[in-house]
């Protein structure tokens, strides 16, 4: 099977993304990362910035696609200056979208500042990947990453692609419905576990999430829509392949694995 990792994070210069890879049984290198995906079929992924647009070297390894991320560092910036610096990305090839932090920057998705960057991924037909759902540690604020916020976003920018990261959970209903009622809303399935797990275990402890999870996944055409991504290196690569192929009905692999992220990122 062909994937594609619709969401990675690689940022070298972050000593606690390296814990995390080793704590889910990983290196936190670019070889290590080319050889495990050469070894589980991963043909690309798209990295989300953690950095600032002009920050933001993108020097990431030839077999990654990256967005920009507005993380941190970003804020300070004029409004034309932010457009100028987001659009020196956008002309790049390597570059397949716009990565926002809502929850973490204390802004709605529907916030004036984000407004003019919608306009140019629209322009450069690449996708705005924001973050939706629990966010972690107590600086996020889970009212600015609630997946309803995209709805408005999505119906004023119609030709601008939105892609829901982490389906919205555990907002799954309203991330469900955000998606089915906007033609250009997608979703990404990472950060759904953490870490190393025990596969069987989890499924039958938590039998109620997961028949919610599928449920909503599958709501109105959903799997369309739906893209397999992992959110390394927060998990452990081949557990959450496995975790993945046991929640998306097999008839659907090839779409949410492979064909939906190759459409919406355009890879
Ligand atoms: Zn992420």
């Amino acid at each position: 099977m062909k994937i594609i990792d619709a969401h990675i994070h690689f940022c070298p210069e972050k000593d606690s993304f390296r814990v995390l890879a080793e704590q889910a049984g990983h290196e936190y290198t670019a070889e290590h990362l080319r050889a495990e995906f050469r070894r589980l079929g991963i043909t690309c992924a798209v990295v989300m910035g953690n950095r600032a647009p002009g920050t933001d070297m993108a020097d990431y390894p030839d077999f990654l696609r990256y967005c920009v991320g507005l993380d941190r560092g970003w804020e300070q910036l004029e409004e034309q200056r932010l457009a100028e610096l987001v659009e020196q990305h956008l002309r790049r090839p390597d570059c397949a979208g716009i990565k926002l932090y809502p929850g973490y920057s204390h802004r709605y998705v529907g916030d004036r500042r984000y407004a003019p960057l919608y306009e140019l991924a629209a322009q450069y037909d690449k996708p705005v990947a924001i973050h939706t759902g629990a966010t972690a540690g107590g600086m996020g604020l889970l009212k600015y990453a609630h997946p309803l916020t995209v709805d408005e976003a999505a119906a004023q920018f119609p030709q601008t692609r939105f892609v829901m990261c982490h389906f919205g959970n555990p907002w799954l209903t309203d991330a469900a419905a955000v998606m089915e009622k906007n033609e250009n809303v997608f979703a990404d399935l990472s950060g759904l576990l953490e870490g190393r797990v025990e596969l069987d275990a989890l499924f039958r402890e938590n039998e109620g999430y997961f028949s919610l999870l599928r449920t909503w996944m599958g709501y109105a055409g959903g799997y369309e829509k739906l893209m397999y991504g992992t959110d390394w290196p927060l998990v452990n690569l081949e557990q959450y392949i496995a975790f993945a192929a046991r929640l998306v009905p097999e008839r659907w692999h090839d779409r949410v694995f492979y064909e939906n992220a190759k459409r919406v990122y355009s890879l």
